[in-house]
């Protein structure tokens, strides 16, 4: 016999989002569905103004829709009381912005450890994680550093192990090598293909690199407030 499938790591299914502008209403997203799949990684290449970053704050519950559903792992998550709603984005959900948002007075491993200190690990556990994954990153001499000590490329692969700390099912960025240039973007990027692809999450990255985007396991856009798959 099959095993049961198991279900997607994160479903949008028939979502939408509107946001009132003067007297109208615009309507971001309609009829909006996108399953991710465990361990898939997903490019979402649209251009600016389209969705990009409301679609990852509905995926990652920092914003409710409008209508539809978002599912985590099979389970429906409107009616989840807040609390519940934090709890599951701290587990489960990891966030790699444009800007890296580290904590200028910490130190790189220091950063890392936060989000799993706050989550309740040891600091010794929390170190030995933080560790590893910087040094995966190629960072091994730089876990002392502050951010301001640190280049735009190397703030940013910190940004990434701190977004996978936590050993999130669910990566989500937005725009992560936007604001680096080519080669850095490159580097920074094939860094977060890497550690995607080695630890199985299910990854969406807003980018408007389609020679990054080409490296994801699927691309989709957003044409008229919905997903649309390329290729
Ligand atoms: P992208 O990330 O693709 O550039 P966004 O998701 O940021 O697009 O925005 C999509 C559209 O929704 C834009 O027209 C933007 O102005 C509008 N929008 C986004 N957030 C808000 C908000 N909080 N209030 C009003 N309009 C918003
Ligand atoms: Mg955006």
């Amino acid at each position: 016999m099959m095993p049961p499938e198991s279900p997607p790591a994160l479903a949008l299914v028939d979502v939408a989002r509107r946001y009132s502008e003067g007297e109208g209403v615009i309507e971001v997203l309609r009829d909006a569905n996108l399953a991710v799949e465990a361990g898939q990684s997903v490019a979402l290449v649209a251009p600016s103004g389209t969705g990009k970053s409301t679609l990852l704050h509905l995926a990652g519950l920092l914003e409710h829709p409008d209508d539809g559903e978002v599912f985590v792992d099979g389970e429906p998550t409107s009616g989840l009381p807040d609390a519940e709603r934090t709890r599951l984005r701290r587990i489960h959900v990891g966030f790699v912005y444009q800007f890296h948002h580290l904590l200028p007075e910490l130190t790189a491993l220091e950063n890392v450890m936060m989000p799993q200190m706050i989550r309740g690990l040891s600091k010794r556990d929390a170190a030995a994680r933080a560790g590893d994954l910087l040094g995966y990153l190629g960072l091994a001499k730089r876990l002392n550093h502050r951010p301001s000590e640190l280049s735009g490329g190397e703030q940013q692969r910190v940004a990434i192990a701190r977004a996978l700390a936590n050993a999130p099912r669910l990566v989500l960025a937005d725009e992560p090598t936007g604001n680096l240039d080519p080669k850095t973007s490159d580097h920074v990027f094939g860094a977060l293909a890497e550690l995607v692809h080695a630890t199985g999450v299910a990854t969406i990255i807003a980018t408007h690199n389609m020679e990054l985007a080409s490296r994801m396991d699927r691309r989709v856009t957003l044409r008229d407030g919905q997903v649309v798959e390329l290729d």
